[in-house]
């Protein structure tokens, strides 16, 4: 029952938004690996679900642009296969509503 109700305060935070799982964790209270858990359901329920939509915004290096485009898992990378940096702002989730 507590997942549930953490996980549906997870839907209601990104809906017409976009978090970062960090920003998730922190507005939620509960660890971050636990958030991206929640995502991957929540991302799984919209899809069956045609009001909504799920919305994932890659992750981006910082100093050349690099978009992480085919990147399907919801952890952020740690490196830029381009230019080696490390300066990579992390994936961030949203639901809009249709
Ligand atoms: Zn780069």
């Amino acid at each position: 029952m507590a997942e549930l109700t953490i996980r549906q305060l997870i839907m209601q935070s990104i809906t017409g938004t976009l978090y970062s799982s960090r920003q998730l964790a922190e507005l939620v209270g509960v660890p971050e690996r636990q958030v991206e858990d929640h995502l991957i359901h929540v991302a799984k329920s919209v899809a069956r679900d045609r009001t909504r939509r799920f919305v994932l915004e890659p992750s981006r290096c910082g100093d050349c642009g690099f978009v992480f485009r085919e990147r399907t898992r919801l952890t952020c990378p740690s490196r830029c296969p381009r230019c080696r940096s490390e300066a990579i702002s992390p994936p961030r989730y949203g639901i809009e509503l249709r």
